[in-house]
C-alpha cells in the first residue's frame, strides 16, 4: 500500500443507519440520512437507503450532482443555505433545500417556475446555537411571505443545534421549536409535513423519551457514519463506530529520544511543540502526512501506540510499547472521527476502498 487508504464498510453503514431509523420510527420521525461528511458517495447513500433513511442530505451541489449521477433514488435534500448564484442549479438538483433568506427564497420561486417546478423548503429558525435561520420571532413573517412565491412549497420548519454555538437540544428549544412551527401552520393555513428538529445531538434526548411530539424529521450524518451521538461522543448503543479505517504504510522505524536534540525554533508549520521526555522510544514514521489531511482526529486502533505528532509528509507514532510486532512495510490502521474522516474523504491523496459483504453494484 503505497498511500494511505480510507475503507468504508457499507455494512456497518447499512446497520447503523438501520438502528438510527428503527429508534426514530417508533418516536414517528423520518430520517434523512447525511452524506456530507464522505462527500455524496454514492454506495454510502444506497447503504443508508438500504438501512431505512427516507432520503439523502447533503451540503454541497457537487454531491448532490454524484447522487444524481450514480443513479442513487428518493428525495434529496440541500442541508447548506443555497447561494443566491446558484438558485437555478439548486432548483435543478435538489426536491428541497434548508432556507433562511427571502432574497434567496424569491430567485428559488422564479427559477422554479421557470422549469415548471415548485421547489420544497424548509424555513431554518435559530433556537440559539448562531448558526444558520431566523431568529424565532421572525419566522412567521418570513412563511407569510414565502407562501405567495408560486415556485416555493413549505414544507416544514426546522432548527439545527450543537453546531456553531453547541447548544443542547432539550425539552424546552425542541417545545419552542413546535411551537413556532404551530404559529406557521396558523399563518399560512396549511399542516406543514416536517418539523425537523433533529441531528446526531437529538438522538439521546429522543431515546430518553423526552422530545416533545411533534418533532417528525432527523437529519442524521455522524451517528450513522460513526455510531455516535455528538453531544458527548458517547458510542450510540447497537451502532459499529469502525465503519471507516484509515491505513497507512511505516516508512522508517527507529530508536531515538524523546525530546529533540539542539536549539529549537519552529517547526514545519509555525508551532512550538512540547515533547515529554520519556527516554529513548521507537518511533514509527508513517506515510500519512499534513498535506494528506488534518492529522488531528486519528486514534490507532492498536492502543499501545501513541500519536506523537505530524509533518506535510509523515505522522510520527510512538510504537514502544508494541516494538517486535511492527516492521517497516506494515500498515498501521487508525479510527478517523467526523473531521478526519472529512479531511481523508475531501482528499485526492487519500485512497477510498469500499467494502461489502455482499456486492451491491448497480446493475
Ligand atoms: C451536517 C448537518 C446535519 C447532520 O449533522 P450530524 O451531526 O452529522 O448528524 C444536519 N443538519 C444540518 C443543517 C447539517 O448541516
Amino acid at each position: 500500500m503505497a498511500s494511505p487508504t480510507l475503507t468504508i464498510d457499507l455494512d456497518k453503514i447499512e446497520h447503523n443507519a438501520r438502528t438510527v431509523t428503527d429508534l426514530c420510527a417508533r418516536h414517528g420521525i423520518e430520517v434523512a440520512g447525511v452524506t456530507k461528511a464522505v462527500c455524496g458517495e454514492p454506495q454510502v447513500a444506497m447503504a443508508m437507503l438500504r438501512g431505512g433513511v427516507a432520503g439523502i442530505a447533503d451540503s454541497r451541489l457537487e454531491s448532490i450532482h454524484r447522487l444524481a449521477a450514480a443513479g442513487v433514488p428518493g428525495h434529496r435534500l440541500l442541508l447548506r443555505l443555497p447561494a443566491l448564484s446558484a438558485v437555478d442549479e439548486v432548483v435543478g438538483s435538489v426536491d428541497a433545500s434548508l432556507n433562511s433568506e427571502l432574497s434567496v427564497l424569491t430567485a428559488l420561486s422564479d427559477a422554479a417556475r421557470g422549469r415548471g417546478r415548485v421547489h420544497e423548503v424548509i424555513l431554518m429558525v435559530d433556537l440559539g446555537d448562531l448558526r444558520e435561520g431566523v431568529w424565532p420571532d421572525e419566522l412567521v413573517a418570513l412563511a407569510r411571505a414565502v407562501r405567495d412565491l408560486p415556485g416555493i412549497a413549505i414544507r416544514g420548519v426546522g432548527a439545527n443545534l450543537a453546531c456553531l454555538g453547541g447548544v443542547v437540544p432539550d425539552e424546552a428549544n425542541m417545545n419552542r421549536l413546535v411551537e413556532l412551527a404551530e404559529a406557521v401552520e396558523a399563518a399560512i393555513g396549511e399542516r406543514l409535513r416536517w418539523i425537523s428538529g433533529l441531528n446526531s445531538s437529538g438522538l439521546a434526548l429522543l431515546a430518553s423519551g423526552r422530545l416533545p411530539g411533534g418533532i417528525n424529521h432527523a437529519r442524521i450524518g455522524e451517528a450513522i457514519l460513526l455510531g455516535r451521538e455528538t453531544i458527548h461522543r458517547n458510542p450510540w448503543p447497537g451502532t459499529f463506530q469502525d465503519a471507516f479505517a484509515l491505513h497507512a504504510e511505516v516508512l522508517e522505524l527507529k530508536r531515538k529520544p524523546s525530546r529533540p536534540v539542539g536549539e529549537r525554533s519552529q517547526d514545519a508549520f509555525g508551532h512550538l511543540p512540547a515533547f515529554e521526555d520519556r527516554g529513548e522510544r521507537d518511533r514509527a514514521l508513517v506515510g500519512i502526512g499534513r498535506e494528506d489531511m488534518d492529522l488531528e482526529g486519528l486514534t490507532p486502533h492498536d492502543e499501545r501506540l501513541d500519536i506523537v505528532g505530524g509533518t506535510s509528509g509523515y505522522l510520527v507514532v510512538d510504537v514502544t510499547e508494541a516494538a517486535g510486532e511492527i516492521r517497516v512495510g506494515d500498515t498501521l490502521g487508525f479510527t478517523p472521527n467526523y473531521s478526519a474522516l472529512v479531511g481523508a474523504m475531501t482528499s485526492g491523496y487519500v485512497g477510498k476502498r469500499l467494502l461489502a459483504r455482499i456486492s451491491h453494484h448497480r446493475s
